[in-house]
């Protein structure tokens, strides 16, 4: 039996067209028809379950393009920290020792938070571990999903194990909702020549697992903070007279299957490299702001048409996965300091949340649109509150004055994950109990007291 959603304000996101008192009919994992209500319910009325979307916004779910699910385990650790402090002496410290089965706890819960802030993909680097995993975690929640295993210089032999199994194990599985993906973790901790091989080592897996459809990505944080060439400089012993985004050109890494997350520190020619190699860019204002890493130019790179989606980066760096709080800042914060409040428009930043986010994630032939033939990630946000009457603009609405908490019901791939702020597929408050375990845990073996 199908689902059809109907009497709904269908945001569609191909050519920003909605329809209203629309209809979405989904047979299985797809969507076959949408329409008006009156024609689609005559065609599918009688056998399809039905959801009454009257008076809500149906849109297609959120697609969050840099995360590192597991570690909300860490949310609240350790604040406000230069990101090199940060991440040496509070969070790698205590990530040696979290074991597979804490990171798919941890991941566990970032997919509960994802789904109930209406994220549908959410695209993911970190560790990965055999048995337990941050791919297990989001195929048992129902989430959709990018997994990638994040390689250091320092232990090549095992990233190469950890790549190879996990693009066996996970590449285009849970009925094709998840896809791999290969993890530099960024050029100031990856050598050069472990960056060339690491793209031939995305090559040979897209040969063997991988296909044009459904492609092995590279994902890679680039330019996070003005200082990365002279990390890259001490840490390699090499003389660098140019921008990150150039260097890693030079070294013939970056093309279209590249999604680079930050992009802070450009310089122009780094932009002028990034339009011509096809890289895509995961701009993670919150999590940016909140390290005082520095402002992306992202009017600048969309002036050039290249693709800009949006991510949250970690709950520890952020705090939180809320892609709408993500949207309304990256809109805000662009204009305060162009002092031009006419850029990165609300219709602009949810094309960034949505299908630029597939097409960042090489994915939109399936998902980031409510077209026919397209695989059905849809949200529904119910706008009866105060803070979103009275309603003029759907688009201007969930911007810049949604919630989170306003998206009602969420569906992957063709089946309800959440109904009416019930999540289907998991028991939160186990996972929850099971969170606060592991960190006692984790702050047992630190032999540390946080507050
Ligand atoms: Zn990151």
């Amino acid at each position: 039996m199908g689902i059809l959603v109907h009497s709904g304000t269908i945001l569609t996101m191909h050519n920003r067209k909605i329809i209203r008192d629309g209809a979405v009919a989904i047979e299985g994992r797809t969507i076959v028809d949408v329409g008006k209500t009156r024609k689609l319910k005559r065609k599918y009325g009688r056998s399809y379950e039905k959801i009454d979307a009257k008076g809500k916004i149906v849109m297609p779910g959120l697609i969050n393009t840099h995360q590192h699910a597991a570690m909300s385990l860490l949310r609240g650790y350790a604040d406000d920290l230069p990101l090199q402090e940060w991440l040496e002496k509070w969070i790698w410290p205590a990530e040696r020792h979290m074991s597979a089965h804490d990171i798919y706890v941890g991941s566990l819960l970032t997919a509960i938070e994802s789904i109930t802030g209406g994220t549908t993909t959410v695209n993911t680097m970190y560790h990965y571990t055999f048995e337990e995993n941050e791919a297990k975690a989001f195929a048992e929640a129902g989430l959709r999903g990018v997994i990638g295993h994040v390689c250091f210089s320092w232990r090549k032999k095992e990233d190469k194990e950890a790549l190879w199994n996990l693009v066996k194990n996970w590449h285009n599985k849970a009925n094709g909702t998840i896809r791999a993906s290969v993890d530099p973790h960024a050029p100031y901790t990856v050598d050069p020549e472990y960056l060339k091989e690491l793209k031939e080592t995305r090559n040979e897996l897209n040969e063997k697992h991988g296909s044009k459809e459904v492609p092995i990505i590279w994902h890679i944080h680039i330019a996070e903070t003005d200082d990365e060439p002279q990390k890259i400089q001490k840490a390699f012993k090499i003389k660098l007279k140019c921008g990150v985004m150039a260097y890693l050109d030079s070294l013939g890494v970056l093309d279209e299957h590249v999604i680079a997350a930050h992009c802070v520190a450009l310089t122009d020619e780094d932009i002028e490299i990034i339009k011509k190699r096809n890289v895509k860019v995961s701009h993670n204002p919150v999590s940016n702001l909140k390290l005082a890493s520095g402002i992306s130019p992202v009017a600048q790179m969309l002036k050039k048409s290249i693709v800009v989606s949006l991510g949250t980066d970690s709950p520890s760096s952020n705090n939180s996965a809320d892609m709408f709080e993500t949207m309304k800042i990256a809109a805000i914060l662009h204009k305060g300091i162009n002092k031009n409040p006419t850029l990165m428009p609300a219709e602009k930043i949810l094309e960034m949340a949505t299908i630029e986010g597939a097409k960042a994630l090489l994915w939109d032939k399936e998902i980031g649109s409510i077209d026919v033939g397209k695989k059905a990630d849809l949200a529904i946000i119910n706008p009866k509150k105060p803070h979103l009457c009275p309603l003029y603009n759907e688009v201007s609405h969930l911007v810049y004055a949604a919630k989170a908490t306003d998206v009602e019901t969420v569906i992957i791939n063709g089946k309800t994950i959440m109904e009416n702020r019930k999540i289907m597929s998991l028991n939160i408050e186990k996972v929850m109990r099971e969170v606060e375990k592991v960190k006692s845990n984790l702050l047992s073996k630190l032999d540390i007291n946080v507050k």
